[in-house]
């Protein structure tokens, strides 16, 4: 028995096993992920995976990546779906690695259901999701006592490539105190006048996160109304979350991360001494 005093699932040969890779920082991984990572044959993976993450998948394992690179059009979902399928059929442990959580804007729900559908047995392995991470680490709680009593997740982008068409903006702009918004950035200047034109006010606090949790995370905070502006202006580059809220005060006092928001910009141990902690024998005389 180690000290965590749990054993963990084996990846059967066979199986499907939709795991979520967290926002990018590894050290917000699950350990269930790091479980799959080290059992699976092959890992289909999508650009929001952060490289130093496939690190830990065992060296010979197969990478296949389903993400867009280069301006060519993303592998169809169908396709992918299909892909998994075929791989498991085949008598392989097939890790599927995706961005922040595989059940939230990650089609996890798809390919869950086209894996039911061909009766592939599979497992989710939830992840930290790009929207709370990303507020946590600007020092922005996505909830707090004073400011809201509920939290809502918004795409801006549909399967069309265009703003989902069946948002109900008057119903967001007056019931969701919070909004957390997802691949929002192409269409931020429709969205902002849109929750405007409803009622939100111009100058309500928007923070956009970008690359959050990573080396290249960049935070900049400014209104509903000036965001599209600052954001052009800025050159801030996707992936990012944007914020909205009243919360998004709160960072003035809550800001932990470094002054700079670098989260390089502090001392580190290595993971091996963390692993160690994990691993390491537990103490007898404990129990
Ligand atoms: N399943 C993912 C979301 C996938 S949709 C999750 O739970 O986080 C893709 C969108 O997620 C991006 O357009 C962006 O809005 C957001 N995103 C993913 N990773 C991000 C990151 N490291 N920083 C900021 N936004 C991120």
């Amino acid at each position: 028995m180690t000290n965590l005093g749990v054993d963990f699932p084996v990846f059967e040969p066979g199986w499907v096993w939709l795991v979520g890779a967290g926002p990018g920082d590894p050290g917000l991984l699950t350990l269930h992920a790091v479980n799959a990572m080290q059992q699976a044959d092959v890992v289909v993976f999508d650009a929001l995976v952060d490289e130093r993450i496939l690190n830990l998948l065992r060296p010979d394992a197969k990478r296949i990546y389903a993400g867009k690179r280069g301006g060519r059009p993303s592998s169809k979902q169908t396709d992918i779906s299909l892909q998994l399928v075929e791989l498991a059929k085949q008598g392989l442990r097939v890790l599927r690695l995706k961005g922040g959580d595989p059940f939230v804007f990650g089609r996890g729900g798809e390919e869950g259901m086209t894996l039911v559908d061909h009766n592939v047995p599979f497992r989710v392995v939830p992840g930290i999701t790009a929207g709370i991470a990303g507020a946590a680490y600007a020092g922005i709680p996505t909830t707090h006592r004073d400011c809201n009593s509920s939290v809502t997740f918004v795409t801006g982008h549909g399967s069309s490539g265009e703003v989902p068409d069946n948002i109900n903006w008057a119903a967001l702009a007056k019931g969701a105190p919070v909004l957390v918004m997802y691949m929002a950035m192409k269409h931020l200047r429709r969205i902002s006048s849109e929750l405007m034109a409803n009622g939100r006010a111009a100058d309500e606090p928007l923070a956009v996160i970008s690359q959050a949790t990573t080396p290249g995370q960049g935070i900049l905070i400014t209104t509903l109304e000036k965001a599209a502006d600052d954001v052009e202006r800025e050159g801030v580059e996707p992936p990012a979350v944007c914020i909205l809220g009243k919360v998004v005060g709160l960072r003035d006092r809550l800001n932990w991360l470094s002054p700079q928001d670098d989260v390089t910009a502090v001392r580190h141990v290595p993971f091996e001494q963390v692993l160690d902690l994990i691993t390491a024998p537990a103490d007898p005389l404990k129990n």
